[in-house]
């Protein structure tokens, strides 16, 4: 019996002629930006890299031309992902929108909705944001009760929507809420809207994560009118959608590449100081690497060929962010961190950023819990 599927992705030579653009793009982009900077990669946010990205076609470039985008590859794509997430590209601007925003309005959302939102997400000019998680509705969310009642013209939407990445940086939130029923239904009567996060009524308050930045948010709604042509597909289909949408964005490289700048960076501290036991531990990454990333473009593959590979994505996610979160670890079992010291400066101040950085690593996008409990499910053992 075939529990999971993963494909040999096949070689793809028009793929590799775009690495070396996008290469010789971020070295020119990246030349003067310090290790511990970069170290943010996809939670790094600078619209106007988003824009120059959108200028050479890298974001939308699955998608049809007619709205926006350029009908590549997604194994095209997964080369511009690696690339940008490999050097530490500030992408945060625009990843939520090409990864799983735009897909979920191609899929779902009205002609009218795709025609004016994603021709600007591919330019780099429109930024998106998750509204799934609340106060009380997190891994359980099938709990949501931010409600919109439907009213003459459209909805009313009133409740809180917590941890909501660049929140206070978006155009617009796709928001996962109640339009019908109660919690006694559960999946049922629960719809998405594309709202304008400048609609009178809503309020976005930062919150200060372990390293004191101010990435996500808290955002109320207190009686905010949303037309009814912000529903994206039908309501009471809510959780159909929002499911799909979170195979979106489970499935990408992201979810093992969030500390290889400080890979990166420990190597180029080792090869000045080589031993046998330093070869042997960044040879066991290199192959927890190279085995993730063969995963990964499998679930790539499985994507452009129209599948749902949400278990999939489930286990290259969980598998990654054990690799991700081990990497602080291994750097401090390696090198010996000296105050002050040259050689170790921009080492020391990356692996600062990744120790306050790992802990989300295994909860954003799905707890490490509820992952195995997909993957328990998808062998038949719940
Ligand atoms: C950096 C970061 C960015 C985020 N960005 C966004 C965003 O943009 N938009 C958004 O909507 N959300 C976002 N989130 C929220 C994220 O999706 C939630 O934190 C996550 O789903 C867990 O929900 P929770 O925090 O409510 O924890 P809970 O669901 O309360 O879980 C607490 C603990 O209990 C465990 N647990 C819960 N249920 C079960 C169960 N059934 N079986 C076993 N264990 C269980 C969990 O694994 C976890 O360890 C972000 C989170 C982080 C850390």
């Amino acid at each position: 019996m075939t529990y999971f599927t993963f494909p040999n992705a096949p070689p793809l030579p028009e793929a590799e002629k775009l690495r070396g653009e996008v290469r010789a793009f971020l070295a020119e982009e990246l030349r003067n930006v310090p290790a511990h900077v970069r170290a943010a990669s996809w939670s790094g946010f600078d619209a106007q890299f988003s824009r120059r990205m959108g200028e050479r076609g890298w974001i939308g470039m699955t998608w049809p031309k007619q709205y926006g985008g350029h009908e590549r590859s997604s194994l095209e794509r997964y080369v511009v992902l690696e690339e940008m997430l490999a050097a530490g590209a500030p992408v945060a601007a625009h990843w939520i929108a090409d990864r799983q925003s735009g897909p979920l309005l191609l899929r779902f959302g009205t002609e009218e909705q795709r025609q004016s939102v994603l021709p600007k997400i591919a330019a780099g000019e429109l930024f998106c944001c998750i509204g799934m998680s609340e106060p009380d509705s997190g891994s359980d969310l099938a709990a949501v009760r931010t409600r919109a009642e439907p009213v003459d013209g459209g909805f009313r939407v009133n409740g809180t929507k917590l941890w909501t990445t660049y929140g206070h940086r978006a155009h617009y939130m796709l928001l996962f809420c109640r339009t019908s029923g109660g919690p006694a239904d559960r999946h049922k009567g629960t719809s998405q809207l594309l709202v304008d996060l400048t609609l009178p009524g809503i309020t976005i308050r930062p919150i200060a994560d372990l390293s004191g930045a101010k990435h996500f948010n808290e955002v109320v709604f207190e009686n905010v009118f949303v037309p009814g042509s912000a529903l994206i597909g039908e309501e009471g289909n809510g959780w159909h959608q929002v499911t799909s949408e979170l195979a979106y964005e489970r499935s990408g490289p992201e979810r093992f590449l969030s500390s290889f700048v400080l890979f990166a960076e420990l190597i180029r501290v080792l090869q000045r100081n080589p031993s046998d036991h330093a070869t042997i531990a960044v040879g066991r990454l290199i192959s927890h690497f190279v085995v993730l990333r063969q995963l990964s473009r499998g679930v790539a593959w499985l994507l452009q060929n129209g599948e749902n590979p949400a278990l999939e994505a489930a286990v290259v996610k969980d598998l990654g962010a054990l690799v991700e979160q081990e990497m602080p670890d291994v750097v401090r079992s390696l090198v010996e961190i000296e105050p002050g010291s040259e050689q170790t400066r921009e080492l020391a101040r990356t692996l600062y950023y990744i120790v306050q950085a790992a802990p989300s690593f295994s909860l954003r996008g799905g707890t490490r819990e509820i992952l195995r409990g997909i993957i328990a499910r998808g062998l038949g053992l719940r």
